[in-house]
């Protein structure tokens, strides 16, 4: 299940708190993090962040880090992990360096930047002990599938987006791994009864094919059982797109990319009527929002990122103009009242 939650006002500074939840273990994932966007977040959730994946270094984009790194740049049981396109480790070392640090020899914390472009993943570390000087485990290699980062249970990858003038954005999708349930009709069917060997039978693994286990007095195939005991059931997926404005080569990538997610939340900056500033400022007007959805064939799509430019009557307006292309179109919950 995947649960999120759109940070910050309409007309100001957005983020998005993602809650990855597998049944065994809740992952907590940020995209981007505006001004103010973390006031709302408890203290516990931001300071158990998996992982802080930003778009693009504009400030409206970033202007709250401050607020996570004070809350994250000890952490001494998991590194502080951060994702970013090109040029991420640069500016999030600045942005690191940007204070006296005098009172942390004996820290433990590290913080892992992982930046993509080109199809390569580059990564390093950071120590909190160092002063966040030198970068270590410097390692470079081919980005596979897209994909930026996998725990067992999710994985996330990124696209390189033209948000113009050589900025680039980056669009996120996370995909929770296909969770495999027992039939319970087959076990009844092969006259079976729910024991230990259960736990054997549904972690899915490198068992070799041969492998056999004693159920009772009857020996199985653990491979066979398994293929005649489990069903998949396909994870939850999300998709994160802001800051942007491809041409149609790369709207193709975009749309294989984000195909059938369950949730896009994305942008909408400019209305329909203002397609020359969305062109002339690299973002989207509200039809090429919706055309996004629809050609993406997206479960259903959340708006965001609306531009402070507009009243809340306009906004009204551009969300019906995204909603009359693609009907499964919301605002956050929490913006409801700003529809005028
Ligand atoms: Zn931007
Ligand atoms: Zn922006």
């Amino acid at each position: 299940m995947i649960n999120f939650q759109i940070l910050g006002e309409p007309g100001r500074d957005n983020a998005v708190l993602l809650s990855v939840d597998s049944g065994k273990a809740v992952h907590k994932l940020l995209f981007d993090c505006g001004y103010g966007c973390l006031d709302s977040v408890a203290i516990a959730d931001i300071m158990s962040l998996d992982g802080v994946f930003f778009s693009h270094f504009h400030m409206d984009h970033v202007s709250g880090f401050d607020y996570m790194f004070r809350l994250n740049y000890n952490r001494s049981e998991s590194p502080l992990r951060m994702f970013g396109p090109r040029d991420t480790r640069r500016v999030v070392q600045h942005r690191m360096q940007a204070y006296t640090w005098n009172l942390v020899d004996d820290a433990a914390g590290k913080v892992a930047v992982t930046e993509f472009g080109g199809n390569r993943l580059e990564r390093c570390e950071f120590a909190t002990k160092d002063q966040f000087r030198v970068p270590t485990q410097e390692t470079s290699e081919p980005m596979i599938d897209r994909v930026v980062y996998a725990w067992p249970e999710l994985t996330v990858s990124a696209i390189e987006l033209d948000h113009g003038s050589g900025c680039i954005s980056a669009g996120y999708v996370v995909r929770q791994a296909d969770r495999w349930n027992v039939e319970t009709s087959k076990l009844a069917e092969l006259g079976l009864k729910p024991g230990p060997w259960l736990k054997q039978v549904t972690t899915i693994d490198d068992t070799p094919s041969s492998e056999t286990i004693v159920i009772g007095e009857r020996t199985f195939n653990v491979a066979e059982l398994r293929g005649q005991l489990l069903k998949s059931t396909p994870g939850a997926s999300f998709a994160y797109l802001t800051d942007f404005r491809p041409n149609d080569v790369e709207m193709e990538e975009l749309v294989a990319f984000i195909k059938h997610v369950d949730v896009l939340v994305c942008e909408n900056s400019y209305a329909n009527q203002d397609l020359d500033l969305a062109v002339k400022n690299f973002h989207l007007c509200s039809d090429e929002v919706a055309q996004i959805a629809v050609s993406a064939e997206v479960g259903e799509l959340v708006l965001f990122h609306l531009s402070d430019r507009y009243t809340s009557e306009d906004w009204s307006k551009q969300f019906g103009e995204v909603r009359r292309l693609f009907p499964r179109t919301s605002w956050p919950p929490a913006w409801q009242s700003a529809l005028a």
